[in-house]
């Protein structure tokens, strides 16, 4: 940056940051894992290099002959950020903000999100730079046929499994399957891709699971006494901003749970309704309009005026950098519960941090929604169908097991940062003020200790 008083945006982002915010979400990803390395001293630094970079990202451009008679080319990406421990995992994001870094930084989470989890994954994701809302039907189809085809077999049951994201659902996962079975006849290849319908091998809760995931994650955290004076999601009130699949399934399953939903957003507006609004009611009304505006009973607020609404439990459900330098102060929550990837930056979360704010970080918040992939993926390659009971129970262990797992490690590295900072001076490290961790850079020590363990077990190739 030559000029040090610019604001830097992540490309094509509309969100604004202070000036020297970088918002680029692949350099976010890179400070957040540098971070959580400080705390891991014992880590050789070429080993470091290697698991904080990509291992490939493939660009890809086809055309389309969209309905409106028009040929249109399109951008397409899929990252592979690191394979140690499995198979490519992640979604695949349509949005007119994909760009090769976002695609960098979202496959990188993915490999520190399975690693937290503990589903032998690696970290995947891809894109196409497309605005769904300006597309039909069959464009998306079209879109989504040619994107597999020109992925060839950098996809496949073993390879990279992608997953839905950002705009893509059970209907873009079908296609994918579709199209890679055409090209890939004569065996079982259902497990290429996870999130599909359920009558097309889907796992029953897959589409609930990020939701559920960061229910049972929150519930657990207040359990084990993450926020004094606050044990359960019951009576909480709830933010949400996003309404989609991690979004508004959200809303319902915490109002389940007894919280109270009191302001929910999506892309074109935000409302409030401080006695409580009905999800089920939302969710009728946005399939109705395309909008949760002018949903009865509430009143319209400012996308800012969402994050700013005082709360017990925060949900960033939509996508990157939402709560930044220039609107972190205004945030009055007692606990962040990321279903988004990357909501918030590392400036932000100092600051969360610093006001006694925890931020449940999406490699942990999230990672319902791979984990059930990963039980999807599973019941294909065994021909089977397990029950929700089945699934809902089995998701549960393991958002159990991981959020004990990070809450643990947060106390074992705040209590040992003394004997980090000697185990720093005996190998040459650089000399740094070690500070207490947050949530999520005990996440990431957690994760990235597995994934180094696993590459030296299997040693480096040759
Ligand atoms: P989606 O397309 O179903 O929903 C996205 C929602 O966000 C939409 O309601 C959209 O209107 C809203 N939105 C977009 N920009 C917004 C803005 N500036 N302010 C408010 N709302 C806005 O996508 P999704 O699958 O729910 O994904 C949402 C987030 O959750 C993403 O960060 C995604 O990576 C993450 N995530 C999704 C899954 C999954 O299984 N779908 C799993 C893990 C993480």
């Amino acid at each position: 940056m030559n000029n040090p008083s610019a604001v830097v945006t992540a490309p094509g982002s509309t969100v604004l940051g202070t000036p020297g915010e970088d918002l680029n979400p692949f350099h976010i990803a890179q400070q957040q894992f540098d971070r959580a390395c400080l705390y891991l001293p014992k880590l050789k630094a070429g080993l470091i290099e290697y698991l904080k970079r990509p291992d490939r990202l493939i660009t890809v451009e086809f055309p389309i002959e969209t309905e409106d008679g028009d040929v249109r080319t399109f951008v397409g990406y899929r990252c592979l950020h690191n394979q140690m421990r499995g198979p490519g995992k992640g979604g695949i994001r349509f949005h007119p903000d994909v760009s090769a870094d976002e695609v960098r930084a979202l496959a990188s989470w993915m490999t520190w999100k399975c690693a937290v989890v503990g589903v032998p994954f690696g970290g995947a994701k891809g894109g196409v730079v497309c605005d769904p809302k300006t597309l039909t039907k069959n464009d998306l189809r079209k879109i989504t046929r040619r994107l597999v085809v020109a992925l060839g077999d950098a996809i496949g049951p073993y390879i990279d499994v992608p997953a839905p994201d950002v705009n893509t659902n059970g209907e873009t996962m079908a296609w994918i399957y579709d199209t890679y079975q055409v090209l890939h006849s004569g065996k079982n290849n259902l497990p290429v891709v996870t999130g599909k319908p359920v009558d097309l091998g889907g796992s029953l809760g897959r589409r609930e699971a990020t939701a559920r995931g960061c229910l049972f994650a929150a519930q657990r955290a207040l359990e084990s006494g993450l926020i004094p004076g606050m044990s359960s999601v019951e009576g909480a009130k709830v933010v949400i901003q996003g309404f989609g699949n991690a979004g508004s399934i959200a809303a319902e399953l915490f109002a389940e749970a007894g919280a109270r939903v009191i302001a929910i957003s999506d892309s074109r507006a935000a409302v409030l309704d401080p006695s409580g609004i009905d999800p089920a009611l939302a969710v009728a009304h946005k399939a109705q309009t395309g909008s949760v505006a002018e949903l009865a009973g509430t009143v319209p607020i400012s996308a800012a005026e969402l994050l700013a609404t005082s709360c017990d439990i925060l949900i960033p459900a939509a996508l990157e950098n939402q709560i930044h330098a220039r609107n972190v102060d205004s945030i009055q929550t007692r606990l962040v519960v990321e279903a988004a990837n990357g909501p918030t930056t590392p400036t932000a979360d100092r600051v969360l941090h610093a006001r006694g704010i925890p931020v449940l970080p999406d490699i942990l918040a999230n990672s319902g929604g791979v984990t059930v992939s990963y039980f999807e993926w599973l019941q294909n390659i065994e021909n089977e169908q397990w029950d929700l009971d089945q699934v809902n129970s089995k998701l549960l262990r393991y958002m159990n097991r991981a959020t004990d797992k990070v809450i643990a490690l947060l106390g074992e590295i705040n209590e040992s940062l003394d004997e980090i900072g000697q185990q720093r001076a005996e190998r040459g490290l650089v000399e740094v003020d070690l500070e207490p961790v947050d949530l999520r850079t005990a996440a990431y020590t957690g994760a990235i200790q597995r994934v180094a363990s696993v590459a030296l077990e299997r040693g480096i190739w040759p």
